[in-house]
């Protein structure tokens, strides 16, 4: 397919903000796209792979803007004041690109195989002289490209593509295009989602309309799938109210999710952003090998640190430099040892058991498990209808440092990368949210040349709005805790736009933020504003998509509302 075709479906779906109409193109657009187009599904996501693919465009503004400056025979100085100027590195390539003469376009034509062959050469550029042979690669698709075409390419290679479609955008518009809108097929193409992870697959297998090709997806293991997700629980009343009578509660450890696959001799680690860490956790690998039986599963677990004396169980900031490691990895297993608390199975030798009601995956797992604490151990679980149970439980949870319970259906099936209500998380109030940074300020004196105070945004479906501003909390060195090094390291190949002091930042950074209190504001996009808030994790193993949404800032609003009414 030309680009130029997708580079109007961009256009056309950056023009609407509304849902309905983004899936009207997108599903008139997708019965134009043939099975050997395909991985435009992936460019409709601003992506050359699936999502969980490691492998990304990753293209700083630095060597954007000299591919663009070669493009356009514009000088590199030119391309930055003008960057400057308008703000917008996509606008500023689609700008010069109309400077340039016609003619070469007419015998250049782009199409999206050629963009995805180029592109997916990327990331494969390792070593001596990677600079330039990734300039002369997006040059070479620059030089082609009409103005549109080199908006949404930059965009693209910045990992900027604006067009507000997410994944359930495009299930949506299959349903549309391949199954008349049935809404019978709706959950269908949920679970091919699910089991696959690949929207190119889903959008392959939808082609004919048939239920049958989508069964052919099967869950893989190795394969990274989506964690499922909690919802807030308002109280223990609530919790019944919501799940029925009996339910199962769990101890809420205070660690991060590990996904852990196993085939053969072959073990990988997921993080709940499908980040693969195998490597950093060699200690993990032997326990699942010894203590698990079983020749294929996929096991959910929380990996929680621990103190070696005291075995007092630690939080995450204390272990989150792990998930990263990629050095003295032993040693550092030795200092900051974890135990895996298994708490699900979604695939046990050969049959999935996304289906499989919840309880008895419980049983399962405690059939093939052989605990050993303080290394793999199966989550403290309970099945209980009686509210007083569940109190103790709860304390007792908390006086063993952990976070919390959480509730469990017991006929739920396990449905990846949604809160789907199933699982319920109680904890204490405890003024904390996970944001996202999305602008900072460039610092001043001892702070020059470093981005020094941080705009923090939470999210409302596919948009980000800023809630604050935050610069405590963050030491000098990450040794101490969340540190300037750290953070600047991570932010700086972020940055899209700059006006004066003032940086806009790519969404990617999680944080988790204490505050004091929530205010009504108007400074701030989301309407509301934290007052004295603190940075206190980089959420190394979350993403944009974990954190906290506009519903549930009200809804803490409205609780600290009612708590204060109440002391008053
Ligand atoms: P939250 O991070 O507050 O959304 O709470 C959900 C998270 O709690 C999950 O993603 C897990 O990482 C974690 N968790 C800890 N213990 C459990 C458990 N027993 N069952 C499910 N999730 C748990």
């Amino acid at each position: 397919m030309r680009y130029e075709k997708l580079a109007k479906v961009y256009e056309e779906l950056s023009q609407t903000t509304k849902r309905l109409e983004k899936i009207d193109i997108l599903s008139k657009f997708l019965e134009t796209v043939s099975i050997e187009d395909s991985d435009i599904l992936y460019l409709l996501q601003g992506d050359i792979y699936p999502t969980y693919d490691e492998r990304k465009i990753g293209i700083s503004n630095q060597i954007a803007i000299k591919a663009i400056s070669k493009a356009t025979g514009t000088d590199s100085k030119k391309v930055v004041l003008s960057w400057k100027k308008i703000g917008d590195i996509g606008e500023v390539a689609k700008d010069l690109t109309k400077g340039k003469k016609q003619t070469t376009l007419a015998t250049h034509l782009l199409t999206t195989k050629k963009v995805i062959e180029n592109l997916r050469k990327l990331p494969e550029l390792i070593g001596k002289g990677t600079v330039d042979k990734k300039l002369s690669l997006i040059t070479e698709l620059l030089t082609s490209a009409n103005p549109t075409e080199s908006l949404y390419l930059v965009r693209t290679l910045i990992g900027d593509l604006r067009i507000g479609v997410q994944e359930s955008t495009i299930k949506y518009s299959i349903l549309k295009a391949f199954f008349k809108n049935n809404k019978e097929y709706e959950e269908e193409i949920q679970k091919a989602i699910d089991r696959s992870n690949d929207l190119k697959e889903v959008f392959e297998a939808s082609k004919n309309g048939k239920l049958e090709d989508l069964e052919q997806i099967k869950l893989q293991v190795g394969k990274p799938i989506k964690a499922m997700l909690a919802q807030k629980a308002n109280s223990i009343e609530d919790a019944f109210k919501h799940l029925g009578k009996p339910l199962a509660i769990e101890y809420k450890y205070d660690g991060f999710r590990l996904l852990i696959h196993k085939k053969g001799n072959e073990i990988s680690l997921f993080t709940r952003s499908l980040e693969n860490v195998t490597n950093q956790f060699p200690e993990v690998i032997s326990y699942i090998k010894e203590f698990v039986k079983g020749d294929s599963f996929i096991l959910d677990s929380e990996a929680v640190g621990y103190d070696k004396k005291t075995k007092r169980y630690t939080d995450f900031q204390a272990i989150s430099q792990r998930i990263k490691r990629k050095y003295e990895i032993k040693k550092l297993s030795e200092k900051l040892p974890v135990e895996v608390n298994v708490f699900d199975i979604l695939y046990y030798n050969g049959k999935n058991e996304l289906e499989t009601p919840f309880q008895k995956r419980a049983e399962l797992i405690r059939k093939i498990i052989t605990e050993h604490p303080y290394k793999l151990i199966v989550s403290k679980m309970k099945i209980t209808s009686n509210e007083k149970e569940v109190k103790e439980f709860y304390k007792k949870a908390l006086k063993d440092n952990q976070e919390g319970i959480m509730f469990k259906n017991l006929e739920a099936p396990y449905k990846p990368g949604r809160r789907v209500g199933n699982m319920l998380k109680l904890k204490p109030e405890t003024n904390d949210l996970d944001l996202v940074i999305t602008g900072a300020e460039w610092g001043t004196g001892k702070r020059a040349g470093w981005l020094s105070s941080f705009i923090l945004s939470c999210k409302n479906e596919n948009e980000f709005l800023e809630i604050g501003k935050v610069g405590t909390g963050v030491k000098e060195k990450s040794k101490e805790g969340v540190g300037f090094d750290e953070l600047n390291e991570k932010l700086k190949p972020l940055i899209i736009k700059e006006s004066g002091k003032e940086v806009k930042l790519k969404p990617s950074i999680v944080v988790s933020i204490h505050y004091q209190d929530i205010q009504k504001s108007p400074n701030y996009a989301s309407g509301w504003a934290l007052r004295f808030p603190r940075i206190t994790a980089l959420r190394n193993d979350r993403g944009t998509h974990d954190i906290a949404t506009l519903e549930e800032i009200e809804k803490d609003f409205i609780t600290q509302r009612s708590k204060n009414y109440k002391y008053n």
